[in-house]
């Protein structure tokens, strides 16, 4: 796992009482590089130890701090007891206003969530394009230390991922794509394409394992990951999405994975890798780690997200691109540039000096806000002349590779679809529900709900 110093670990009764689970939780202790001994907690103690012990302290964009800390490690268990909504109102009671997803960790909750992009529930639904889709979790934090992320000052981490596979079955063989989609509603939306309707599979093919996390850091000592990747080679069809920055996969290079996991490493170029987001793997590492799983079978792809432009962007782009291809086979490749910021605060997060001056300039005169589109701060123009580029470099390897945007708006995909060969509704991504291995194009309409609504049964855990 990697060298990690936290200031404190935690670990709740439900994990010690256990001896798996303390097994686990012992088994990360004692690779730690400096020795913390666990202090034992129970839901109670919860209030207190965000008030009066900072346990939420360092949940702040990490860039903006003068040091960034490792994080606390909170080991806990899932309940599956149907009372999330009782325990939640329980912590806001007690004054704790963590994100849903932190607050859910701390009480053992929220094994996985319904995400409902691009449906009528969803309320930025006409300014960002994705899928729909149930996501996994069972951790919340990380152990790199990327400067425009919050996940960062705690690494709660879940113990009982028997329990969890055990119920995550139950998700995924209850909860069949509905075959009709919301086409009615979703009438205004530009550049729906009616006629993919009610085609092709019934149901999420792959799931996303994390988006508050990145997974493997305390692997294999937490013995957690394995188990998840095993469960779903004994599957059919159905595939486990690993979303990650890291260099850590020696690991699970021997696991029965029987091609049912899928590693999307979050890809950068050298400046952005070394300087904004340390403690992940380099440029070189990733790129080496997805080298060794897919010598050993698994499904290899990138997502470039987000692609912070520095200076020098275009050549680095170009060299990372060359060594993705000299290298490694993905079967797509995603590209986002960095947003959902204003630029005051991209300002106070990211190292300004290495920011590529011009486009900073134009991020500033712009003056795009979140409130107004999520893909702020850069204009629209820079975020396509840096698609462009990137499009034109992958290209020189690969003719025909899917080549797609993660979470950009209609605009830009009215704008650049046409190169990309893709529409708004058939593109295959990074961790698109329906993006299986080597997919070329969807064969189901993304904007679909699970049968008996977005959450049935599911929606206490
Ligand atoms: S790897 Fe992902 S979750 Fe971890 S700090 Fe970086 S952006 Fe945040
Ligand atoms: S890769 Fe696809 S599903 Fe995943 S966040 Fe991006 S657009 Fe959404």
């Amino acid at each position: 796992m990697y060298p990690v110093s936290p200031p404190a670990v935690y670990a709740h009764t439900s994990v010690v009482a256990q001896p798996r689970y303390r097994r686990r939780l012992m088994r990360v202790v004692d690779a730690l590089e400096t020795r913390v001994e666990p202090i034992v907690f129970c839901d109670d103690d919860t209030p207190r130890m965000v008030h009066e012990e900072g346990l939420l302290a360092g949940r702040t964009a990490m860039g903006t701090l003068d040091e960034i800390p490792d994080p606390i490690l909170l080991f806990n268990t899932f309940r599956f007891d149907g009372r999330r909504d009782e325990r939640m109102a329980w912590l806001a009671e007690q004054g704790v206003t963590a994100n849903v997803h932190a607050a859910a960790a701390l009480l053992g909750y929220e094994p996985w969530a319904w995400e409902c992009y691009n449906l009528p529930d969803d309320p930025v639904r006409d300014d960002k394009v994705c899928r729909p889709c149930w996501r996994l979790h069972f951790q919340n934090g990380c152990v790199h230390k990327c400067h425009y992320c919050g996940c960062g000052g705690l690494l709660a981490t879940m113990v009982n991922v028997e329990d969890w596979i055990e119920n995550l079955d139950r998700l995924i063989t209850g909860h069949p794509w509905q075959q009709t989609y919301l086409l009615e509603d979703d009438a205004d939306i530009p550049g729906l394409e009616p006629e993919l309707g009610c085609l092709g599979h019934p149901w999420q093919q792959t799931y996303l394992l994390e988006d508050d996390a990145d997974i493997p850091g305390l692997e294999p000592e937490l013995g957690c990951l394995g188990p998840i990747i095993e469960y779903f080679g004994g599957l059919h069809g159905r595939y486990l999405v690993i979303h990650t920055k890291s260099w850590n996969v020696d690991w699970m290079l021997d696991l029965p994975h029987n091609g049912n996991t899928i590693v999307v490493w979050s890809q950068s170029a050298d400046t952005q890798s070394r300087e904004i987001e340390p403690v992940c793997g380099t440029t070189e590492e990733r790129i080496e780690a997805a080298r060794r799983c897919q010598e050993a079978g698994y499904q290899i792809r990138y997502k470039l997200k987000p692609i912070v432009p520095v200076r020098g962007w275009r050549e680095e782009a170009t060299a990372m691109i060359d060594m993705i291809f000299e290298r490694t086979s993905p079967d797509l490749i995603s590209l986002c540039v960095f947003m959902w910021h204003d630029v005051a605060t991209m300002k106070r997060s990211l190292p300004v000096e290495l920011l590529d001056p011009e486009m900073l300039r134009a991020a500033e005169e712009a003056r795009i806000r979140p409130s107004e589109t999520m893909t702020a701060p850069y204009p629209e123009d820079v975020r396509a002349e840096i698609y462009e580029h990137h499009f034109r470099e992958i290209r020189r390897h690969d003719p025909d590779i899917p080549v797609s945007l993660s979470t950009e708006n209609w605009d830009m995909w009215r704008r650049l679809g046409p190169m990309l060969g893709y529409t708004a509704t058939d593109y295959v991504c990074g961790c698109g529900p329906n993006s299986t291995p080597g997919l070329r194009r969807l064969q189901v309409h993304p904007f679909a709900v699970a049968r008996g609504g977005p959450q049935g049964d599911f929606d206490t855990m």
